[in-house]
């Protein structure tokens, strides 16, 4: 195995955020970087990272804030999934919204896609489409390592709220079945919080107002 990360609470709300990258060719991607772009290069910059691609879990303004500046000075190739582009070309919207400091997205450059991947120099990332709290919330997989980054599918104490744009319970349930069938030997990293087991995803606590 040859991946290595570095997972960090970034933003306004506690986010969070992780670097992941190949330690064989110190190529790496981003993961929902929400905090001060400075931070976010300086961790890169401490492990020897090159910055390659950011990839967001789901387009919510909360794991995307830092996109901008970070696109700008590194020229990572953005990820999406599909369903979220309303979100992620209505960012300034959602920021007015919730009385946030408003920024714009530059344009996505890849379509994140279930089953596919997103390469991390040598490794790669292995993209599950998780609906219901955003239409295109996504989970990314490292297998060798035995992590999952869910997004705001599920939480150590709760699961996602489905009230916001394009939400939807059904489907949430739908995804927190599919993950809960993941083995217990993975770490889960939800978007906000602790990390959790597969098995305990959406079996204690109610619905958290996490956006
Ligand atoms: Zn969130
Ligand atoms: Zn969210």
């Amino acid at each position: 195995m040859s991946l290595d990360y570095q997972i960090f609470p970034s933003g306004l709300l506690g986010t969070n955020s992780a670097l992941v990258w190949c330690t064989r060719t110190r190529e790496g991607v981003l993961i929902d970087p929400a905090g001060e772009p400075e931070e976010i290069l300086d961790i890169a910059l401490g492990y020897g990272v090159a910055i390659r691609g950011i990839a967001l879990t789901h387009a919510h303004f909360d794991h995307a804030a830092a996109v901008p500046e970070l696109k700008e000075i590194t020229s990572a190739d953005l990820y999406v999934h599909p369903l979220d582009l309303p979100l992620w070309e209505g960012m300034e919207g959602q920021c007015r919204h919730f009385g946030m400091p408003v920024f714009r997205l530059p344009d996505p450059d890849f379509m994140l896609e279930e089953g596919g991947v997103i390469e991390v120099g040598k490794e790669k990332l292995s993209v599950m489409h998780f609906p219901g709290h955003s239409p295109g919330s996504c989970g990314f997989l490292a297998c060798d390592a035995n992590l999952l980054f869910c997004g705001d599918v599920a939480f150590a104490h709760g699961v996602g709220r489905t009230d916001l744009w394009g939400g939807s319970e059904a489907s949430l349930r739908t995804s927190l079945a599919r993950l809960r069938t993941l083995p217990d030997t993975i770490e889960v990293i939800p978007g906000h919080g602790e990390f959790f087991r597969p098995s305990h995803a959406g079996r204690s606590g109610g619905t958290l107002q996490d956006v």
